[in-house]
This record gives C-alpha cells, sequence and structure tokens, in this order.
C-alpha cells in the first residue's frame, strides 16, 4: 500500500512527488510520456530555447547599429541545427528530473493510469493500492470547431515545434501568449507572420497600457494582427492554405503554408474516470478545495488539470502545497503574486493587478511609470522600447507590477517579491 500515488509527471507532478518523499511519503509517480511534462518537452523549454534563436537573428538584423559592417549576407537560419539544440537543452533537463527523482527514491511506473477507486489506480493491467491519490494530469491543445483543421498543414504549437522547414507564411489562431510567442519568434526565422484573434485585443489578459505598446512593436516588427476577426474555415489548395477569416465588416481570404492553432489549452480530464468517481469538473478543470481535494474523497488535483494559471511555476506550487497540507502543514499557494512572462519582443512580464483590474477591485490605486527610454541601461543597450509601471493602492501598498523591455522575466523577481510580501512604496 503506498501513501500516494501521482498521476503525471509534469512540473506539478515530479515537484508533489520529491516533496512528499521528503515529508517521509512511500510515493509513486505514473507517467505516460516522459517526466518534464508539457513545460519540458512541448512547452516553455523549447519555445523559449527557440526564442533565443530568434533573439540572435534580430541581433543580428541590427548590428550595423553596433557599427558592426560588413555582408550578412552569407548568414543562414538552419532551423534544423536550432531544433537540435533545442532538443539537447529537453533531454538534458528531462534526464536531470529523472536523475532527481531518483536521488529522491520516487518509484517511477511507465504507462497510462486509470484511477479504479479512491484507493486503486491501474497501470497497464497492474493494480497498485494506496491511501491517496493526487491528480497531475495537464492540459492538451484545444481544438477549435473550425471546418478544415485536419487539413495538413494545420498544427498544434507541438508539432510547429517539431517542423524542419520555416514556413515561408504562417497565420496564427489565437493571439494569446502561445500565439504571440510564436508570432514573435517565426517572424524572426523569417516567416511572413499573420494572427488572427476572435477577442476585442491580442494578449487580452495583460494590463491594457501594455497591450496597446506591444499591437505598435509587434506592427513594427512586420507581424500582422486581425482582431475581432474569427476564422470560418480552412481549405488546402494546392501547395497552400486558404484561410477565411470573417468580422464585422468584411471577409478575407488569407493565402498561407502554416495555421498554428493556438486558441487555448483545456485541462485532460476525459481519460481519467471522473464521472464514476464522482469527481466535479468547475471551468473546464477538476474543481478542488483549498487542499485541493477533489469532490471524492482521497483524491486531489494540482496544476494545469484544475484550469486557473495554467503556468508551470503555479502547477509546482500546488504540488508542493497540496503535499504539505495532506502531512497537515498550513502553507498556501501566493495566487496573488504569480509572476507571469511573455516572450515576445521585447518582453512582456507581469505580477499583480493590472490597471483594469485594481479599477474593478474598487481599488483608490495610484501609477507609478518609467519609460526604458529614459533609462540609461537600456539605451546602452540599445532596447529602448517599453516600461515599468507600479500599481499601488490607498494605503501605498504595492499590488500590482508590469514591465516591457528587456529583461522584464528577470526583472520581475522584484515586483514579485514587492506584491507577495505586500511592500510599501516607500
Ligand atoms: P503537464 O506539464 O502537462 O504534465 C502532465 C503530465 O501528465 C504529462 O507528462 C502527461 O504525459 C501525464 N499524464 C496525463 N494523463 C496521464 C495518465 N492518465 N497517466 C499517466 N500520465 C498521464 N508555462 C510557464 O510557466 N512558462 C512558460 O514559458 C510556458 N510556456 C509554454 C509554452 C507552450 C507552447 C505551452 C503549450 C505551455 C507553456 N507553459 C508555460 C505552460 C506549462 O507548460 C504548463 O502550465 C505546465 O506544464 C503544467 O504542468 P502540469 O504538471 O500541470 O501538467
Amino acid at each position: 500500500m503506498k501513501d500516494l500515488i501521482i498521476i503525471g509527471g509534469g512540473p506539478g507532478g515530479y515537484v508533489a512527488a520529491i516533496r512528499a518523499r521528503q515529508l517521509g511519503m512511500d510515493v509513486m509517480l505514473v507517467e505516460r510520456d516522459r517526466v518534464g511534462g508539457t513545460c519540458l518537452n512541448r512547452g516553455c523549454i523549447p519555445t523559449k530555447a527557440y526564442y533565443r534563436n530568434a533573439e540572435v537573428l534580430r541581433d543580428i538584423k541590427r548590428l550595423q547599429d553596433y557599427n558592426i559592417k560588413g555582408p550578412i549576407a552569407d548568414l543562414e537560419f538552419d532551423l534544423e541545427g536550432a531544433q537540435q539544440r533545442k532538443n539537447e537543452i529537453v533531454a538534458n533537463l528531462v534526464g536531470g528530473v529523472d536523475k532527481l527523482l531518483q536521488a529522491n527514491r520516487v518509484e517511477v511506473v511507465w504507462g497510462q493510469a486509470h484511477i479504479l477507486s479512491s484507493s486503486q489506480v491501474e497501470v497497464e493491467g497492474n493494480i497498485y493500492n494506496t491511501r491517496r491519490i493526487l491528480i497531475a494530469a495537464g492540459s492538451k491543445v484545444l481544438e477549435p470547431p473550425i471546418p478544415g483543421i485536419g487539413e495538413e498543414g494545420v498544427v498544434t504549437s507541438a508539432e510547429l515545434l517539431e517542423m524542419t522547414s520555416v514556413p515561408s507564411r504562417l497565420l496564427i489562431i489565437g493571439g494569446g501568449v502561445i500565439g504571440m510567442e510564436f508570432a514573435g519568434i517565426f517572424q524572426q526565422f523569417g516567416s511572413q507572420v499573420t494572427v488572427v484573434e476572435a477577442g476585442s485585443s491580442i494578449l487580452g489578459q495583460l494590463d491594457q497600457e501594455l497591450v496597446k505598446r506591444i499591437r505598435v512593436f509587434i506592427r513594427r516588427q512586420g507581424i500582422t494582427v486581425y482582431s475581432k476577426t474569427r476564422v470560418e474555415r480552412i481549405e488546402r489548395q494546392d501547395d497552400h492554405l486558404l484561410v477565411t477569416a470573417v468580422n464585422e465588416k468584411e471577409e478575407k481570404q488569407l493565402e498561407v503554408d502554416c495555421v498554428l492553432l493556438a486558441v487555448g489549452r483545456q485541462p485532460c480530464t476525459d481519460d481519467i474516470n471522473l464521472d464514476k468517481l464522482g469527481i466535479e469538473l468547475e471551468n473546464d478543470g477538476i474543481k478542488v478545495d483549498e487542499n485541493y481535494c477533489t469532490s471524492a474523497d482521497g483524491i486531489y488535483a494540482i496544476g494545469d488539470v484544475i484550469g486557473g494559471q495554467m503556468l508551470a511555476h503555479v502547477a509546482s506550487e500546488e504540488g508542493k502545497v497540496a503535499v504539505e497540507r495532506m502531512c497537515g502543514m498550513n502553507s498556501a499557494v501566493s495566487y496573488h503574486a504569480v509572476p507571469s512572462c511573455i516572450f515576445t519582443f521585447p518582453e512582456i512580464a507581469s505580477v499583480g493587478l493590472s490597471q483594469e483590474e485594481a479599477a474593478a477591485s474598487g481599488l483608490d490605486y495610484r501609477i507609478g511609470k518609467f519609460q526604458f527610454a529614459a533609462n540609461g541601461k537600456a539605451m546602452t543597450l540599445g532596447e529602448t522600447d517599453g516600461l515599468v509601471k507600479v500599481i499601488a493602492d490607498e494605503k501605498d501598498c504595492i499590488v500590482g507590477v508590469h514591465i516591457m523591455g528587456p529583461h522584464a522575466s528577470d526583472l520581475i523577481l522584484e515586483g514579485t517579491l514587492m506584491v507577495r510580501e505586500k511592500m510599501s512604496i516607500e
């Protein structure tokens, strides 16, 4: 009899497994693919590896700005090589997680897990008994019901990461974080990128002032964005795809070579037997209480599978907290201070309330701003696009920090501490 069986070895599941071992539990982790989950294998890490390629390409195109002269015409971008580099980074990290699990003596069982009851899990025909189960099954690509999404050349983010040639014309359905990161990366790789977003704005969850600015920078990079526009259908025509998109004013016919589906992700809840176990859903994710316990006693869930902020560090933190609470500890996730980073050009990083959220929650808020254009370090880098925006409540307590500009994803750490520790402006 195990103390805990964890289903899914992503950043939620593997961190939970290690924490459970540290707290003295007898733990088994079940994974059907590779440890590291979406984040390491086809999410955060591969995209950030490609982002670095894109950054270098962008710098090369601007060598003259730094007075480095000479022909760059002989240079060419080798996507297969970049892919190999990415795969090596991923393999290295996956190997690291494997070793961590071994070092912490977590038993890993490979295969698809099926929950039979709150004390039994079946994997590849074997039945394992346990005191508790933690579901960390993650999420999958949401496939919109658009006629033609099955056509060759219509891909998910995982498939785009495996392509060996750069599509000349890439159309991205969805202007959220994943869509806009790929837009920036593939535009630098040489694709002509068009983003079609059904909502009124790209990156809709961000502070709107930052959205307005990033739209300008994105346009300047040559990326076309159609917002309030819906893709109606996709058709294959000889060597290209014809995408029909409509908005209030017109119908557009867009000829492209590749279409990326990036309308969002949905929790992986369909193959876990939820109905039979009496596990309820809420907003498509598994419903949990403050202990991450589902509506079935003894079955817990964390990470993307419970919806909410689908981020790797949130999954890890929830995994750690869920296990600690199983052991009677009073830990909690600081949901008010979760940093999120967007790897566009320039980077964007945010923590806490946006100005719109501060207004909606009735705060008598104050705002402080500083432009990178007036910052010495940014000038020396030649990266002056963007700003830092700090939002404080009526007691001068910092409730939101938003950074768009060079190294935003590194700088946000300070903002996260300020918001998490409820620091004053002083
Ligand atoms: P997952 O990482 O999805 O892991 C779930 C695991 O469970 C998988 O390995 C799966 O094989 C396994 N599994 C599922 N069902 C079963 C079963 N029945 N039996 C056995 N095994 C099972 N987040 C960030 O914080 N920063 C980023 O920069 C970032 N970039 C991203 C870019 C892309 C393109 C994508 C798609 C996602 C990105 N994310 C990013 C989100 C991040 O990847 C997820 O939030 C994170 O991986 C969720 O962790 P998880 O452990 O909940 O689930």
